[in-house]
C-alpha cells in the first residue's frame, strides 16, 4: 500500500496535477488542507482531488473561505486571495470543503493527519523541536502527517514517554528532496511533506511524499510544473501579483 500524500495546493492546478502525476501509481491519496485560497484554479483543485478519490483534510484558508474561521489573522494579500476564491468557488465545491474534517486518523496505515497541528489544527505552525514536543504527546499513531508550515520536514521522538524534555528529546530535520525516511518502531514520527502549490524552501517546484505502508518507509518527492502559466492565471485572475511572483522562486 503507497500513500501519496500531499499539501497546501493553494488553488495551484499546475502544481496539484504534476504532483498527481508524479504519484499516479499509489494506492491512496492524503492531501492535508489549504486545498484552496493564493491560486486562480481552486474549483479545478477541489476537482482534481475529488475525482481522485483522496482523502482530504481542511486548512485554515479553505476554513477561512467557507466562513469558518476569520480573517483577522491573515495578510492583506491572503483576505484578498479568500474573498476572490469565496467567490469562484462553485456552491457544490463550497459545501463539499466544508464537509472536510481538520483532522483524521488512519490506524489501517498506522498513521493520523491534521493540516497544522494537533494542539490546533488550524492554527499552530510546528516551526521547531520546542512546538513539536506537545504535538508529539497527542499522537495516537506511530506516525503524523501535517502540512501548514509548507516546509519538508521529520520529526522524531522515542518512544518512551518518561524519557521526554523540553527541548533535547525532538531529532529536527528539514528535508531536502529525495530524502528517504526509515521509520523506526522505537520512535514517533512527524513529517510535513512540503507544499504542492506554494513552496516556500527557495525550490519552485511541487512537493510531496509517497508512504508505503508495508516497507515503512517515506520518500520526498519534488517535480518541476509550468510554474509560468500558474503565475499567468494568478495575474490574469487580477489576484494580487505577489502571488504569482512568489512562485518563480519557491519563496
Ligand atoms: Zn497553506
Amino acid at each position: 500500500m503507497r500513500i501519496l500524500v500531499l499539501s497546501d495546493a493553494h488553488g495551484n492546478r499546475h502544481g496539484l496535477e504534476a504532483a498527481l502525476k508524479f504519484g499516479a501509481a499509489c494506492d491512496e491519496v492524503l492531501c492535508l488542507g489549504d486545498i484552496v485560497g493564493y491560486g486562480a484554479h481552486p474549483n479545478e483543485c477541489c476537482e482534481l482531488l475529488r475525482e481522485r478519490g483522496a482523502h482530504c483534510l481542511s486548512g485554515n484558508h479553505d476554513a477561512a473561505v467557507f466562513g469558518e474561521i476569520s480573517t483577522e489573522w491573515f495578510n492583506d494579500i491572503a483576505v484578498t486571495a479568500v474573498a476572490w476564491t469565496r467567490q469562484k468557488l462553485t456552491p457544490d465545491n463550497l459545501m463539499w470543503l466544508e464537509s472536510l474534517p481538520a483532522q483524521e486518523d488512519f490506524p489501517e496505515w498506522n498513521c493520523q493527519a491534521v493540516h497544522a497541528s494537533l494542539r490546533s489544527p488550524w492554527e499552530e505552525y510546528i516551526l521547531d523541536e520546542g512546538i513539536a514536543l506537545p504535538n508529539f504527546r497527542l499522537m495516537t499513531q506511530p506516525l503524523l502527517f501535517f502540512g501548514h508550515t509548507h516546509q519538508a520536514v521529520c520529526a522524531t521522538i522515542g518512544i518512551d514517554r518518561a524519557q521526554w524534555r523540553s527541548g533535547v528529546s525532538v531529532a529536527w530535520e528539514p528535508l531536502p528532496t529525495g530524502a528517504d525516511i526509515e521509520l523506526e518502531e522505537q520512535e514517533l514520527t512527524m513529517i510535513n511533506p512540503g507544499s504542492c502549490g506554494q513552496p516556500r524552501d527557495g525550490v519552485p517546484h511541487a512537493k510531496g511524499a509517497i508512504y508505503d505502508v508495508e516497507a515503512q518507509t517515506v520518500e520526498i518527492f519534488a517535480v518541476s510544473y509550468d510554474v509560468e502559466a500558474a503565475r499567468a492565471a494568478i495575474l490574469e485572475a487580477h489576484l494580487p501579483a505577489r502571488l504569482g511572483d512568489r512562485l518563480l522562486t519557491g519563496r
